[in-house]
């Protein structure tokens, strides 16, 4: 029988983490989720590990795996190499992730970012150009940027660059959880909306925030703190297209239009507002997997 040829991708989430291969013509075949709370309970890096193991054992008779892909909401080396700092994923932080599954599965494998990985499946799905700077803004629980230049991520000096929820703000003495204090982030992300729902609004589920309480003063700032972000970024990079998506623009209600209006009232006039370029990514759980098999096809290339 002749098999079929895949990498293996996986995207590590604060929830859930998928796995899954992903073809050169990028068809995702044979998706699992696996509870990321379960995979910390004896240590992270062994049940991803074991997780991989028991995946490529039941695979390998039809599938031809071209490497290991992964993404993760954390910050990574330079090389990507080495998971830095993840403060959703509790046991991973200082874990050099491809040295230890290269020895174990003697196949290449790559890491990323989530976002980057995300901008990757939206720079493809959505047709934009390779060329130029494109900037994805991803408002989860927390506020996931990507900037990719020419059609790569930009890296910065330690592979950090583009961490846009961590912008400090004015009279603000909010832990983020980062671990420093001032970020925006806590105003912004997707976190905001359940602390309002466990503050101001007790009687609300988080899913039908926007639908219920658009109009009052405390949603109408944490939307005005996800335009903050946006324009922040635009008024700096002055980009191609600004991509936005995420979770948090899925939700019931979610006023578009305004975040939109936001965004226009705090970036420079007349330019970059005048031409401003907005796209909105499409919603689907699976980018992200898909995104980390863009990203693995293209540098198995490479090698
Ligand atoms: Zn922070």
């Amino acid at each position: 029988m002749n098999k079929t040829e895949a990498m293996l991708c996986m995207d590590i989430g604060g929830t859930n983490c998928r796995i899954g291969l992903c073809g050169r013509d990028y068809t995702l075949y044979e998706k699992e989720i696996e509870s990321t709370e379960r995979m910390t309970e004896n240590g992270f890096s062994d049940a991803l590990a074991a997780l991989l193991r028991r995946f490529i054992d039941q695979c390998k008779d039809r599938y031809t795996i071209a490497g290991i892909s992964l993404g993760v909401p954390a910050t990574v080396d330079k090389a990507r190499r080495r998971i830095l700092q993840a403060p959703a994923i509790p046991g991973i932080e200082n874990l050099a992730v491809c040295e230890l599954l290269e020895r174990e599965f003697h196949l290449p494998v790559w890491l990323e970012k989530d976002v980057n990985l995300l901008l990757q499946y939206d720079l493809t799905y959505l047709g934009l150009p390779t060329e130029g700077l494109i900037i994805g803004i991803y408002y989860g629980t927390g506020i996931g940027n990507a900037i990719c230049l020419d059609g790569k991520p930009l890296m910065g000096r330690n592979g950090v660059a583009g961490e846009l929820g961590h912008i400090p703000q004015m009279k603000n003495d909010r832990r983020c959880s980062c671990g420093n204090t001032g970020c925006l982030e806590p105003f912004g992300g997707g976190k905001r909306l359940n602390e309002l729902c466990q503050t101001v609004f007790p009687e609300e589920s988080i899913r039908s925030i926007y639908r219920d309480h658009c109009d009052t003063v405390e949603v109408q700032s944490q939307i005005d703190a996800m335009a903050i972000a946006a324009a922040t970024e635009i008024n700096i990079l002055d980009p191609e297209y600004v991509v936005l998506g995420g979770g948090v623009l899925q939700m019931e209600g979610f006023p578009t239009e305004t975040l939109e209006a936001c965004i226009r009232r705090y970036v420079r006039k007349p330019y970059p507002e005048r031409n401003l370029r907005i796209v909105y990514a499409r919603p689907n759980q699976e980018n992200g997997i898909i995104g980390a098999g863009i990203y693995g096809w293209a540098q198995a290339a490479r090698r």
